[in-house]
């Protein structure tokens, strides 16, 4: 399979409680790399958008609220199949769920505050990348 990328967001709660390196540690663990990272504090309106797919969804405000509730960090991660990769360390989206050893069974605090966004298919992993990184600011 040919390198891939990925956006990966480390959520607030993560942010909150000093977990940026214990989480990046396991995508390097897995063969994933960095290739683009800003720590930011995402606008009411940036969040709406970026989690646009989920307006219609009855936690949507919720999770709007949670994701500007501190800073995030955006990457790009780049690796063999790194968009299925990513989200077998992240786990499954309830922390409850997730299988021994993701980061969201480790470091997640509930189905919202889960720590880590992973994209879900390589198209929207272009269009999330997009959405954050221009093409000058991601390396190899
Ligand atoms: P992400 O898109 O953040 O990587 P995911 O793909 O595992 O997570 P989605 O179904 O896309 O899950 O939901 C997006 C985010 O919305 C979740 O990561 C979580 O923060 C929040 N969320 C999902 N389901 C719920 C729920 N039932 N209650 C509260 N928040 C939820
Ligand atoms: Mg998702």
């Amino acid at each position: 399979m040919a390198a891939e990328r990925t956006l990966s967001i480390i959520k607030p709660d993560a942010t909150r409680r000093n977990l940026t390196g214990a989480i990046n540690q396991r995508f390097e663990e897995a063969g994933l790399r960095i290739v683009a990272q800003k720590r930011l504090q995402l606008t009411r309106a940036q969040a709406e958008a970026f989690y646009a797919v989920h307006r219609e969804r009855p936690f949507f405000q919720d999770l709007v609220g949670f994701m500007i509730s501190g800073p995030v960090v955006a990457q790009v991660l780049e690796g063999e199949g790194a968009v299925a990769r990513n989200r077998e360390v992240m786990g499954a989206t309830d922390p409850a769920k997730a299988d021994a050893g993701t980061i969201r069974k480790d470091f997640a605090e509930n189905i919202e505050a889960n720590s880590v966004h992973g994209s879900d298919s390589p198209e929207n992993a272009a269009t999330e990348i997009a959405f954050f990184f221009s093409q000058i600011e991601i390396t190899g």
